[in-house]
């Protein structure tokens, strides 16, 4: 079904360009700007780049990509980590970031509808005056809220606030034959039929255009206290962790850091931290429940080999020290100039974490790898970012075997090859594996019978 005529989404490219005027460019440097800028995966541009400025643009677009089978790539700030953006097959990149407004804040039911091209960051500030947050955030700022649902995206607040799955409450998509559906209505909970929007979250673009997000809002915590600490082992500091959310202790952010990414993040963003096993941690509470919060996680560190436990409720501390875990990828990329990092993100049941992230980092050392490892710890979510030189074969060689060698380990311990990231074109090769043939059947049937002509993302996913 991927095969497409070269000569009919010529015919699209035109057709959008003559329909949208200057929203459609067919710029090379825009083009390749739409596809994919930031790993070893091939940049693949599209044909054509349409900014769309509401619902109907995207109708229209679709129907023009419908009536020629071209293909469309739905397009928020390309800050994807598997391709997911290329254009395999050429065809049309549809930019949503000029869409981008609040549509209504319902403060008193903690929710709020936006259009999709909005970012976290614009949302938060468009709230903050309301006392309210919307809590998921990738370390891409610039991304945006459909974008992020498209990816089923978490970030630092995960552990405490659940992910776009959890966050997501509607949506609006344009189907591959133009026609709208709206998923869900505002109501907390309805069990009226199939879960259309849990089947869009994560859906990477391939089933529907979202033109429209209902997500969950929460109210800015009377008390918000952030901590570091280092620890003498890695293992000690995820053991801590894990018996942190056992114990069912309210935390609301706890990342690691390895040493080599504190050395990283320390060069990028002058924080002086030691070069050991580091957590992050954040709780959040009413003024006499954050600091019990505190108190309890320090005495769990301390029990398992914490160096020390320093706190920071000052808000332009703890920004300080979030922007620099946000920026780590970015820091990375910093320290090894003229290197290529890869984002690798594995997940698994937390009880299996320290084992997973021990033979990952042996792993490491056989292979002669530098690579850091950050992550999202209290989700038994963790990135280890292999530093390569993309045109040396050996070493590219020995990052694919680590790549391969980590997925298979995270899914042989009932996780998955990706947390946050999803499939794109880089993780293709292991759905199979983590949910089996009947698995991938059933989503290539949903594929089939929602985008018979196979024209929304091609080559994604599958
Ligand atoms: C430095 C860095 C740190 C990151 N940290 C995290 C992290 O902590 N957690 C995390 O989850 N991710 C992280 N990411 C990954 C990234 O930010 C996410 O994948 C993000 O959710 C994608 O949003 P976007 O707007 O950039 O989408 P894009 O990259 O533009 O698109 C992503 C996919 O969604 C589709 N898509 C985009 N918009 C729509 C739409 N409106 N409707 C349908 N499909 C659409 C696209 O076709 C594509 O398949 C990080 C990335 C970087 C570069």
């Amino acid at each position: 079904m991927a095969e497409f005529d070269r000569e009919s989404i010529l015919l699209a490219v035109s057709a959008v360009r003559q329909r949208f005027g200057d929203r459609a460019d067919s710029g090379a440097a825009l083009c390749r700007q739409h596809a994919n800028t930031i790993t070893w995966l091939e940049n693949q541009p599209p044909d054509v780049v349409v900014f769309a400025e509401s619902t109907a643009d995207v109708v229209e677009t679709m129907r023009i990509a419908a009536d020629h089978r071209a293909p469309v790539i739905a397009f928020g700030a390309g800050s994807s980590l598997e391709g997911h953006v290329n254009a395999p097959y050429g065809g049309i990149s549809l930019d949503l970031s000029r869409m981008d407004r609040v549509i209504a804040v319902h403060s008193g039911d903690l929710d709020a509808t936006v259009e999709a091209g909005a970012t976290r960051v614009g949302l938060n500030s468009f709230l903050r005056d309301q006392g309210l947050f919307f809590p998921v955030d990738p370390g891409a700022e610039h991304a945006t809220l459909g974008g992020m649902a498209a990816t089923r995206a978490s970030g630092t607040n995960a552990v405490r606030y659940g992910t776009m799955r959890e966050n997501v409450m509607a949506v609006t998509a344009v189907l591959a034959n133009g026609e709208v559906v709206t998923t869900s209505r505002r109501a907390r909970k309805s069990a009226a039929g199939y879960d259309l929007t849990r089947l869009l979250v994560g859906s990477e673009g391939t089933l529907g255009i979202i033109t429209e997000l209902t997500v969950r809002l929460y109210g800015i915590p009377e008390c918000v206290i952030a901590a570091v600490a280092p620890f003498q082992t890695l293992s000690g500091a995820t053991e801590a962790t894990m018996l942190a959310i056992q114990t069912g202790l309210g935390l609301a952010r706890v990342e690691l850091l390895d040493p080599l990414q504190i050395w990283a993040v320390n060069l990028h963003a002058h924080l002086g931290l030691a070069e050991r096993p580091t957590l992050f941690i954040e709780f959040h509470g009413s003024a006499t429940g954050a600091p019990e919060q505190a108190a309890a996680f320090r005495d769990i560190a301390m029990d398992h080999g914490a160096l020390g436990f320093e706190m920071a409720d000052r808000e332009e501390d703890r920004r300080r020290l979030w922007k620099a875990r946000h920026d780590a990828y970015w820091a990375t990329r910093s320290a090894w100039p003229g290197k290529m990092t890869l984002a690798t993100d594995v997940c698994v049941p937390i009880s299996r974490l320290a084992e997973c992230i021990a033979e990952t980092e042996a792993d490491i050392a056989r292979l002669g790898l530098v690579s850091p490892i950050v992550g999202h710890v209290g989700d038994g979510n963790f990135h280890a970012t292999p530093v390569i030189d993309p045109d040396n074969p050996s070493e590219r060689a020995a990052v694919e075997d680590f790549l391969k060698r980590l997925a298979d380990r995270a899914i042989a311990m009932d996780g998955t090859c990706t947390g946050e990231h999803g499939i794109g074109q880089g993780k293709r090769g292991y759905l199979a594996a983590e949910v089996g043939s009947a698995g991938v059947a059933m989503m290539r049937a949903v594929k089939a019978a929602l985008d018979p002509a196979g024209i929304l993302n091609p080559g994604k996913i599958f």
